[in-house]
């Protein structure tokens, strides 16, 4: 019987947790997984793009236009294949499952409190690749944009559902983009660019194993356990006097302050906010925004970025 983590007794626990850090702070070891996941995408997508030649040799055009079969039979390797023309979706998956693990390696090497006391920091949890590549500062631009919404979309729920969790999910790429993935030559696009971004990545992971960054996570492994904190931004990070405004509309949006306590050691102040208030006309985006993932939102409007949009994942 697997005890859950309640059942344990307390320094068995704290180890647990201990051990978790360490192995979770260390951006190789997500690149190792990610590593897996490309192999994987690689073989299932050659598989899958073999399936649909097959398929569209199988069928031609006669002088009248019509579709017409080859008139051989189907050879025992043909038909073991040909049921793979849809592979794609699967291999998009785990491609895209390899980026999400390479930028969160990326990301807990920059921040290894991200890390702390058995789990991870909401901010590596989700699947928003673009959220995600963006916060590794790596700019994706145009048609490649696209290909990674793509691949997040396969990762979501595309990959292994036939539907999403919910019907909205599924205008996050228009038609014609969707139509687009019935061509091997936009599907070799979308492949080709996954495995062009996981290279850049692998680059950046492998910055994150400087002795210095090293040190950093040993320390870090060694310290007493610290205070539990609300989160790990920069001191100034909460100025309630800055002015915030909705993504979406540019309407001022304020965050109603529910208790504020002096922080650690005296420094600064602890503060527990409210979900960030949309006044009235509440646009359209902010309510899908804020039904789709809250948290998130209120982390958009809090940290104030500005510019293209915040793209949301639904909790899966
Ligand atoms: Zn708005």
């Amino acid at each position: 019987m697997v005890r859950r983590t309640s059942d344990l007794p307390p320094a068995e626990s704290k180890l647990q947790n201990w051990a978790y850090d360490l192995n979770g702070r260390v951006p190789i070891n997500w690149s190792i997984k990610a590593q897996g996941l490309a192999r994987a995408a690689a073989i299932l997508y050659a598989r899958g793009q073999d399936a649909r030649r097959l398929k569209a040799s199988v069928f031609s055009r006669d002088a009248m236009g019509l579709l017409v079969a080859r008139s051989q039979p189907f050879t025992p390797e043909e038909l073991d294949v040909f049921p793979d023309v849809e592979m794609y979706r699967v291999a998009f998956m785990l491609l895209g499952m390899a980026i999400e693990n390479l930028t969160k390696g990326i990301l807990v090497g920059r921040n290894p409190t991200w890390v702390q006391d058995g789990a991870l920091n909401k901010l590596v949890t989700g699947h928003d690749l673009e959220s995600l590549v963006r916060r590794c500062d790596v700019v994706v631009e145009g048609e490649d944009r696209v290909a990674l919404r793509m691949l997040t979309e396969h990762v979501v729920w595309a990959g292994r559902y036939h539907i999403p969790r919910s019907a909205d999910r599924i205008a996050r790429l228009t038609t014609k983009q969707k139509l687009r993935a019935q061509s091997d030559e936009y599907l070799d696009a979308v492949f080709n660019f996954g495995e062009r971004l996981i290279a850049q990545l692998d680059v950046l992971l492998d910055d994150e194993h400087t002795a210095e960054k090293t040190a950093e996570r040993v320390a870090l492994a060694q310290a007493p356990p610290a205070p539990p904190t609300s989160d790990d931004k920069p001191k100034d990070f909460f100025d309630p006097s800055k002015p915030r405004f909705c993504p979406y509309c540019s309407r001022p949006v304020v965050f109603p302050i529910l208790s504020a306590r002096p922080g650690p050691q005296g420094n600064g102040k602890t503060v527990t906010l409210h979900d960030p208030q949309h006044p009235a006309p509440v646009c359209d985006r902010w309510v899908r925004a804020q039904e789709a993932d809250a948290y998130g939102l209120a982390l958009h409007v809090f940290a104030g970025r500005t510019g293209e949009p915040f793209l949301f994942v639904a909790p899966v």
